[in-house]
This record gives C-alpha cells, structure tokens and sequence, in this order.
C-alpha cells in the first residue's frame, strides 16, 4: 500500500534494525562475528592506545561488578599483560552471553567490525528496495538521517560497507543514543534541534511502537516499517510500510 509523506516534509530519519537492515543481521552475523574474532583482536591489539582505554573501561566495570556481588565476576590486573588480557577476554566473553551494552565492550565490537569491513570480511545487510529509496529521496532533496542505538561509528561503518555499496554520500548525518533515548519524545525534539528543522518537517522511520509514539508525541510524522524477522506488533495508529518503495512524495 502506498503511503504519502506529508507534502511539508524536508528529511526522513530512519531508523536500521528492523527498518533498512534485517534484525538477524545484527544478531546472526555483527555479534558472532565481534565474538568469533574478539581473542585474536586482542592479542594483535592489546597495545593500541585505543585498544587500553576500552580495557581501562572494561576493568573499571569489573571492579563495579565486583564490588556489587556480580556473581563471577572477577577483578581486571593492571600489572600482568598475559594475566589481564585473558581475564578481559573472559569478561568480555560473559558480557556478550549476557548480552550486556557497556561502552567498552561496544567499543571493542566496533573496532572488530571495523577490521571486518575494511578487510572486506563483513558487508551489511540492506533490504533491496533501501539504496533506491534513498537514491530518489535524496535527489529529491529530502535530507537523510539515521538513528539507531548502535555507536554513530558503527552506522557510518554499517552504510559505507553494505551490500548496497557505499551510501554514506546520501547521509546528512547520524544520531545514537548520546542524543538521548529512542523511546524518549525529548530526543526528537533534540534532533530536529540539531538539523535545524521543525518537528512536522521530518518523517520518522521505525519499526518499534514505542519509539514511533515518542517521536509523534514530539510532533513528526511516525511511519512503522515492517520487515521479514521483526516481530509482530500490536494494533497502533500509525501507517505501515513493507518497502521504502511505498512511500511517495506527495502529488
Ligand atoms: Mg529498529
């Protein structure tokens, strides 16, 4: 079925798990493969600086996880590099069986995904009908953003190695949870803040009821992307989409 954006619309926000990207590409592919590669990414890296500072977060929130009774959790050394690095890995390890969202685990799977991709390993998966969509809009002049929760560096890295090729020269730019959260009305309105627009003038893609009654209670269009593998949504107000394809401009 074909929807129309509202004819004063000027830019789509779009959400990617669920919306440009399958669900099970994040859970059956980006995650084993952090998980897969994760020991061998530290003892190559394990004396990057950058690698140290994701450890030094890592540690800290072991010695958090200690201190509150954590069950296995276990204290990071600072003085044995053989010692800490198989402790962290194992950390690291019970992080991801939890499937725990700290920032220094995320920013570890990001660097691993960042190799992937630069190796050509990994590619991102994007529905078929996205890169088209995002062509016409674009040459539309519609501006395009992304929200997701995933870190603004695993988006670019996400829309720059897909399957589509490279699309990041269509994207105006990024939003992730450091705006706020996306179940949250104030963090739309923060993002039509930053891209100077009025809240009617931006169209938001999800697929999650809930960030899509947050962002209409902030004022922008809301539009519920349903996809293969996302699950069932209850019954809502919202126009629903298939494919980016159904979405026009207005007459
Ligand atoms: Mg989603």
């Amino acid at each position: 079925m074909t929807i129309q954006l509202p004819e004063q619309t000027r830019a789509l926000l779009l959400d990617i798990e669920g919306t440009t990207t399958s669900i099970a590409f994040v859970y059956d592919t980006l995650f084993p493969f952090a998980r897969a590669h994760m020991a061998a990414f530290l003892e190559a890296h394990w004396d990057d600086t950058a690698v140290q500072a994701d450890v030094a977060l890592v540690r800290e929130q072991a010695a958090e996880d200690v201190a509150a009774g954590l069950a296995g959790a276990t204290e990071i050394p600072t003085h044995d590099a053989e010692a800490a690095r198989a402790l962290t890995l194992a950390n690291l390890i019970g992080q991801m069986d939890a499937d725990r969202k700290t920032t220094g685990l995320k920013s570890l799977q990001g660097k691993i995904w960042l190799d992937g991709y630069a190796r050509g390993e990994l590619l991102a998966h994007l529905f078929d009908d996205v890169q088209p969509a995002l062509e016409r809009w674009h040459a539309q002049g519609k501006a395009l953003y992304i929200y997701s929760s995933g870190s603004i560096a695993a988006q670019k890295l996400l829309f720059k190695h897909s399957i589509a090729g490279d699309l990041t020269p269509l994207l105006s730019g990024y939003f992730d949870t450091t705006t706020g959260p996306k179940k949250v009305e104030a963090s739309y309105t923060s993002i039509c803040e930053a891209v100077s627009l009025d809240p009617e003038q931006v169209c938001f893609l999800t697929d999650n009821l809930d960030e899509a009654h947050a962002a209409h209670a902030a004022v922008l269009t809301a539009i519920l992307s349903v996809r293969p593998g996302n699950p069932d949504v209850p019954e809502h107000p919202f126009p629903t989409l298939t494919s980016f394809a159904d979405l026009t401009e207005s007459p």
